[in-house]
């Protein structure tokens, strides 16, 4: 964590100070805005927390609940969602506070009678990632999120109270074209209504979404017809998994699943309730908390369920929808219009809780539109840039879809369970499944923002278009141990990291000071293009570099002037661009990730985490024509 870049600053570096002009919640309404957010769930909040950094862009969330959320909702948070959470620097308070999930068990029908554990297996395949999978209350999910907006310089905090009724796009207005209809949900100002203009919406208010259906907007799809009730209680039981996740299988009385959540003693359970009919909505049933209990306790038999609390409970029906289109531009418009309404999460896309991938696959959605935002509105990138959100962001809630159709029949199939390779078919596909339900399958085809594979053979444990897999590295100049990936933040700034070869060991001769000093020096260089008068040398894109020697064997001093750059108002040295691989055979950046040792690379990360392109460390016109097509020139 780098501070005092611009002078000595007390206090919690986390908190910054205020910058003038924001309006606090609660102030009367703006007439205008830069971007109001419907709702604040997790997709709502995950873009608010990378908007409200930017002192220059002003942000509304409006949510018509009161206050905030205190329970229940989702509470699986993926590995990959560990790896974003990192870039907001709140993943290791998640580490400690919630339960880790490290161990799947599966039941099943005894010999005799009973349940019997008829497999276990690992819930994350090792090296995957450096972030465990683990189960946290939605609900906290949002106070971080929030902690993160509070303690920015926006102070930004939801508009509780508000709902979005309404909204036109003047297709015709450059400025603020978006007129939004607010009413007000709170007991003092019940039904009044306030109009205000917003340069962008972005409708993240959840599956009965008012923002889709105003641009016109309906979500496809099918539903099991199966009512399934979950459940956040505090019990005993001796039932032996109580602190696993644990797929239970009875022989004739349905199934349910068992997840452990943080504290210790909370569970969750998700259970089988009843068909249900064509045309039958779940609320019809009229079925209620004891329901879930006495359900719950047949499957569990022979084993005892006493609950002595009920935390939070809900009765649910499986749908798997999607919408055609995540903005406001009909296909047959994108070459005349720019997106002004962006819809995200659940508002596009829904999906059984089984595979634990709602909040996660929410939150991805606006972690990829957060930067684009930033990028147009900071005037970095032209407004086609948003025209990537839905076409990256739909393919990806396609998959999932697909991906929980499937999923949700093997997890609630009445037929005999075949064992092959002696694990049952749930274990099996759940086994198959795992990089998916990780997080970690999203690949972004090749277009303006992901390269084409040519140069994949030099970085092969870098998969173009998908996630950076992080890897351990050395800082040079202090020797700290520490995951080449945790120096992404959640900032909107692209990275470029120069792998060098054996040889080079950053002095002048080498590629990678050649390289540094046609991107520091060359008016045609990226660096110098993209970055504004005034603005610190990485302020748009940020040139690191790892070297394959150890710490010891090379010299900070020596190395090129853009990997230590002067910043900051007191023009302050950064010391913290340039790693070395740990040298411990199992930790080698270079071998874990497959990198060319004879000829280095340039790796392209993007904002949003995901692996741009991958280039020779001499393709400058390849470097410089990647970023042309994303960036303005404000040399
Ligand atoms: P949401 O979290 O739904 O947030 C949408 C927000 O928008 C809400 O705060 C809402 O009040 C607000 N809003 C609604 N209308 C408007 C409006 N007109 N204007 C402004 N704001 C508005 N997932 C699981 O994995 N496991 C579960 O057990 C589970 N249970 C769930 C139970 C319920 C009752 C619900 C609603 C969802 C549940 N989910 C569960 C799904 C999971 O919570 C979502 O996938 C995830 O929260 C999606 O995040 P989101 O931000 O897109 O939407």
């Amino acid at each position: 964590m780098q501070y005092h870049t611009h002078g000595f600053v007390p206090g919690d570096p986390d908190v910054s100070a205020a910058a003038p002009g924001h309006r606090r919640a609660g102030d009367p309404l703006p007439a205008t805005i830069d971007v109001l957010i419907a709702g604040s769930g997790p997709a709502g909040l995950c873009l608010a927390a990378q908007l409200a950094r930017e002192p220059l862009i002003r942000t509304m969330v409006v949510e018509p609940k009161l206050g905030p959320m205190e329970k229940g909702q989702a509470d699986g948070i993926s590995v990959r969602s560990m790896e974003m959470f990192q870039a907001f620097g709140f993943a290791e308070k998640v580490m400690r506070e919630s339960m880790w999930i490290n161990e799947t068990t599966f039941w099943g029908a005894g010999q005799s009678t009973g349940l019997e554990r008829v497999a276990r297996v690992q819930d994350v395949p090792d090296g995957i990632s450096e972030m465990p999978h683990v189960l946290l209350n939605q609900a906290r999910v949002h106070d971080m999120f929030m902690d993160v907006m509070r303690n920015s310089p926006t102070k930004l905090e939801p508009d509780y109270g508000l709902k979005v009724v309404d909204l036109q796009v003047d297709p015709d207005a450059s400025e603020y074209p978006v007129t939004v209809t607010l009413e007000h949900t709170d007991p003092v100002r019940l039904g009044q209504i306030s109009t205000l203009r917003a340069n962008y919406v972005v409708g993240c208010d959840g599956a009965r979404s008012t923002v889709r259906k105003a641009i016109g907007g309906t979500l496809h799809g099918d539903a099991a017809h199966h009512a399934w009730g979950v459940m956040d209680l505090l019990a005993t039981t001796d039932f032996p998994d109580w602190r696993m996740k644990s797929f239970v299988r009875s022989q004739d009385t349905g199934i349910l699943m068992v997840l452990p959540r943080e504290g210790g003693h909370l569970v969750r359970l998700y259970v089988e309730l009843e068909a249900l009919g064509e045309h039958e909505r779940v609320a019809d049933r009229g079925m209620g908390a004891q329901d879930i209990i006495a359900k719950a306790q047949r499957i569990f038999h022979p084993f005892t369920l006493d609950v002595k609390d009920v935390v939070w409970w809900s009765i649910y029906e499986i749908g798997h929808r999607l919408t055609d289109k995540f903005d406001d531009v009909p296909a047959g418009e994108v070459a005349t219009r720019f997106p002004r309404v962006m819809l995200a999460g659940d508002a596009c896309h829904t999906h059984s809780p089984k595979a634990g991938q709602g909040m996660n696959v929410s939150m991805g959605d606006t972690f990829n539109l957060g930067w684009k935002l930033v990028s147009v509105l900071t005037g970095r990138a032209d407004a086609s840039l948003l025209h990537t959100y839905s076409g990256e962001r739909r393919a990806a809630a396609q998959s999932l879809v697909e991906f929980d159709h499937k999923w949700a029949r093997v997890v609630g199939s009445t037929a005999p369970d075949t064992v092959t390779d002696g694990l049952p078919r749930v274990a099996r596909e759940f086994v198959n499944n795992l990089p998916f339900t990780c997080g970690l399958t999203v690949q972004y085809e090749p277009g303006a923002l992901t390269g084409t594979p040519e140069s994949q053979h030099l970085a092969t444990g870098f998969d173009i278009g998908k996630r950076f897999h992080s890897a351990p590295v050395v800082r040079l100049a202090d020797a700290r141990p520490m995951h080449l990936g945790h120096c992404i933040d959640a900032d909107a700034r692209f990275r470029v990291l120069l792998f060098a070869p054996a040889s080079d060991q950053g002095t002048a001769q080498g590629p990678v000071a050649a390289l540094c000093h046609w991107l520091e020096t060359d008016p045609a260089s990226p660096v110098r293009r993209h970055t504004a008068p005034g603005e610190d040398v990485d302020a748009v894109i940020d040139v690191r570099a790892v070297f394959q020697q150890g710490f010891r064997a090379l010299d900070c001093t020596a190395m090129p002037a853009l990997l230590r750059p002067k910043v900051g108002r007191l023009g302050l040295c950064d010391y913290e661009k340039v790693f070395c691989a740990d040298l411990s055979p199992e930790k080698d950046i270079f071998t874990m990730r497959g990198i060319d040792r004879t000829q280095g690379c340039v790796v392209i990360v993007r904002p949003d985490q995901y692996v741009g392109h991958i280039l020779p460390l001499d393709a400058r016109n390849a470097l410089a024509e990647y970023f042309a097509a994303i960036l303005r020139v404000r040399a």
